[in-house]
């Protein structure tokens, strides 16, 4: 794999990861870096013959291994030899991350990869904490409730995290019992071959995580409609999940997990703390530029207080400076790419043709790289694209509301169920409100997650189907199996 400008010092992994080793191929989509937007080379893209190979390989690590039926005590070792590993080699795995992604490398060491070896630990320890049961059934006969692996999963992770995705999908996926087939996002490729190399180094068969670079529509296509893929995990926009369920339809039914986009709000009373307010706000939004997933990006916020909180935060938003994803102290995180940028850009604008006021930001920073500006809009209406939209950038838009009963119902988004945080100094009145709001996850007087594994996380309504994290993730990865004998 050629490897253009390189600012790290990087040795880039060379090809597709499959059955314990690198894989190259002919290359054909060119990777750049968002931080400067220079040409890190190119990857190849796995055709169905690619994947057919793959799956080959997850499946004879299966059958020669015994994974799925191993002591599970035995697989709760290998994992955690795996995820320590992996925080050994961070500095490496971190410089692959940062070198193409939004993902700085300071940041992705201090929390990314912790977070991430925390993660497969956490599902680990569920291997050997499950039991068959009994099940009460007329006398001379015998019932049991079992469950099992499902074999082969195909699992397909967006950019905005790649290393953190890539464990959401892998660390219960194996602590269940299967092996995987994974394509990271052809924008990110890198991380998720090391962790497939490291998984080797770390004892676990060779063929147990199988990584096949390739774009969505194709390599991503033929793992979603692979009749040796038993189940499909897959984290990135509503309208890619939308194609994958026709796809799996089309080709077979088989069980989905799906955790899909958001345009998540955050809904501020007047009783608030307003420095803890402006302090989740800004968190609420900005970090890796807005580009995740649960980004606070509605402002919901009563009008008594609307314009000292749209002051503070504009005063926030303004000190932000940008800084490559490889500067020794993190900046400003770069979006992704141009084509991203010129779609964040055009919403802004279509949101001021809309009657939307920018409060702040509304530009693209003056330096090399892809950098927008972090951006507050004031004055929007329920139907303008700021609001309506997920535009995953640094952009929010904040409105005001004038009783409870008007906060829930702008809270509602007609598509979305990801996330909303709640603030009030009403304990009473946030729990009661959690309740009426259409999300899978609140938050109360704080926004977003931190190292609480235990805590499912995915969407209602078309944010999502199933589970990452939680019990919730490990026994998605699992299948229930009655068994009734006569004695
Ligand atoms: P995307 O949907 O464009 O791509 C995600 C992955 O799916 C990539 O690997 C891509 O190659 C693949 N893909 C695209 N079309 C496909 C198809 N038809 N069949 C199979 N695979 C296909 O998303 P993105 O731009 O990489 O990521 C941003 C999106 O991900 C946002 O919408 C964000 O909200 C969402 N996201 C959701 C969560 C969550 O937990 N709910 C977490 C992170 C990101």
């Amino acid at each position: 794999m050629t490897f253009a400008f390189d600012p790290l010092g990087l040795t880039l992994p060379p090809g597709h990861h499959i059955g314990g080793q690198y894989v190259s191929a002919a290359e054909d989509i060119a990777v750049s870096a968002p931080s400067n937007g220079a040409s890190l080379g190119s990857i190849p893209r796995a055709d169905a013959a690619m994947v057919d190979r793959a799956v080959e390989a997850a499946r004879t690590a299966l059958r020669t291994s015994g994974w799925g039926i191993v002591a599970p005590r035995d697989r709760l070792r290998a994992l955690h030899r795996w995820a320590d590993l992996i925080e050994q080699e961070a500095e490496t795995l971190a410089r692959l991350e940062a070198v193409c992604s939004s993902r700085p490398v300071a940041e992705v060491i201090a929390g990314d990869i912790p977070v991430t070896a925390e993660q497969i630990r956490f599902f680990a320890e569920f291997a050997d904490k499950e039991c068959d049961t009994l099940a009460p059934t007329a006398e001379g006969h015998l019932g049991m409730i079992t469950s099992e692996p499902y074999g082969v999963v195909g699992a397909i992770t967006p950019w905005n995290f790649p290393i953190s995705m890539a464990g959401w999908k892998l660390g219960p996926a194996l602590a269940a019992g299967n092996a995987v087939v994974l394509k990271p996002s052809e924008m990110t490729p890198w991380s998720a071959l090391f962790m497939a190399e490291l998984s080797v180094r770390a004892g676990l068969p060779a063929g147990l995580i199988n990584v096949v670079l390739g774009d969505g529509p194709g390599t991503g296509a033929a793992i979603t409609g692979h009749p040796g893929i038993d189940k499909v995990s897959f984290t990135g926009s509503t309208r890619a999940g939308a194609a994958i369920m026709e796809n799996v339809a089309r080709c077979g039914i088989k069980p989905m997990t799906l955790e899909l986009g958001g345009k998540s709000p955050m809904v501020v009373f007047a009783d608030a703390d307003l420095d803890l307010v402006a302090d989740c706000l800004e968190r609420g939004i900005l970090p890796n530029a807005g580009q995740f997933c649960v980004a606070g990006s509605r402002m919901i916020v009563a009008r008594e207080i609307a314009g000292d909180l749209a002051e503070r935060l504009t005063e926030r938003f303004n000190r932000h400076v940008p800084a490559p994803t490889w500067a020794e102290h993190p900046g400003f995180c770069p979006i992704i790419s141009e084509t991203q940028l010129t779609r964040i850009d055009g919403i802004v604008h279509a949101a001021r043709d809309h009657g939307a006021d920018i409060l702040c930001g509304g530009t693209r920073f003056d330096t090399e790289g892809s950098y927008y500006r972090p951006t507050l809009l004031g004055g929007a209406a329920m139907d303008n694209p700021a609001v309506t939209d997920e535009i995953f950038g640094p952009v929010a838009t904040l409105q005001t509301f004038d009783s409870e009963d008007e906060a829930i119902a702008m809270a509602a988004h007609p598509t979305y169920g990801l996330c909303a945080g709640l603030f009030t100094r009403d304990l009473a009145r946030a729990l009661r409100l959690s309740r009426r709001i259409e999300a899978g996850t609140v938050w109360i007087n704080r926004y977003g997650r931190s190292r609480d594994h235990i805590l499912p996380t995915g969407g209602w309504k078309a944010s999502g189907l199933g589970k990452d994290l939680g019990r919730e993730a490990y026994t998605a990865n699992r299948r229930t199996k009655s068994v009734l004998a006569t004695l």
